[in-house]
């Protein structure tokens, strides 16, 4: 195979995997787009029982407070009836103070009463609130599951698909190229082939070993960047090399970072400094 067509190859198997670890990926935090609302489902369960626990205590006491009433009530009606009969004061004495007792146990019984029916209809309103919740996520969730389900399958659907063009795309390309090349796009989720420009790794942006750049540049074998792990290719880059090497040998680091913008730098000073300002104003005086 020529190196030509093996690269090419390597870049549509390199389309091929980009787009599969997207969808793998994709697949994995499918359910995380439904933890959020199983979240609140959760907490309205939950929350949906200790109301219901509130609303019992809350009718067990109105019951209570009733039956007490009832209590005392009969009570202060007997000792009113008993005030016909009386036959001393002293009896009248001990029959009126009672009676007096009853009646402010009475008042204290139907002000507790009323502050505890308006608890329970307080729980029986929040315990209400808590089915209707549950009711709607339930069926949202139940909903939304089945969206991801059918999600899913189409999404496995097109991984094989993918994985048995993959499996197309390298016949007769070494295993192990194959193997390396496909744990660089995972790792370094995205392209796994990239040209020497000059003596940099335009993957990386690394001064390459001048051996190597040969070595890429004969294009007899598969190359990889001893740095990134990337596959190399040559790319002749028009006249910018000689220029390129004389940077790297005068200069710093911050030299090359600014080769690394590449391509669009012919100019890159006299556009900024000189141009900046004047262009605005002096549209019309452009002439001399
Ligand atoms: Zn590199």
């Amino acid at each position: 195979m020529l190196m030509e067509e093996l690269f090419e190859r390597l870049r549509k198997f390199q389309g091929l995997l980009m787009e599969r670890v997207a969808i793998e990926k994709e697949i994995r935090e499918l359910p995380k787009s439904i933890a959020a609302q199983e979240e609140v489902l959760t907490r309205a369960r939950k929350s949906y029982g200790e109301r219901s626990v509130r609303l019992e205590e809350a009718q067990t006491r109105v019951g209570q407070l009733r039956a007490e009433l009832a209590d005392v009530v009969a009570h202060k009606e007997k000792s009113e009836q008993q005030m016909d009969t009386i036959s001393n004061p002293r009896e009248f004495e001990a029959l009126n103070k009672e009676i007096t007792e009853a009646g402010l146990k009475e008042d204290q019984l139907r002000k507790d009463l009323k502050r505890e029916d308006e608890n329970l209809h307080e729980a029986e309103a929040e315990v209400l609130a808590s089915e209707t919740l549950i009711t709607s996520q339930e069926t949202e969730v139940a909903e939304k599951r089945t969206r991801i389900k059918n999600d899913e399958s189409s999404m496995k659907a097109r991984v094989s698909e993918l994985k048995g063009l993959e499996t197309e795309t390298t016949t007769d390309i070494d295993s192990e190229v194959v193997f390396k090349f496909e744990r660089i796009i995972k790792s370094k989720q995205g392209v796994g082939i990239v040209p020497v420009k000059g003596v940099v790794c335009s993957g990386c942006s690394m001064i390459l070993p001048a051996q190597f750049v040969n070595e890429v540049r004969q294009s007899d074998k598969i190359v990889f960047c001893p740095y990134c792990s990337r596959v190399l290719f040559y790319q002749d880059s028009d006249g910018t090399q000689e220029d390129m090497i004389v940077d790297i040998e005068s200069g710093s680091l911050a030299d090359l970072d600014d080769f690394g913008d590449d391509s669009e730098d012919d100019g890159y000073d006299s556009d900024n400094d000189m141009d900046g300002d004047s262009d605005k104003d002096g549209i019309g005086d452009s002439d001399d």
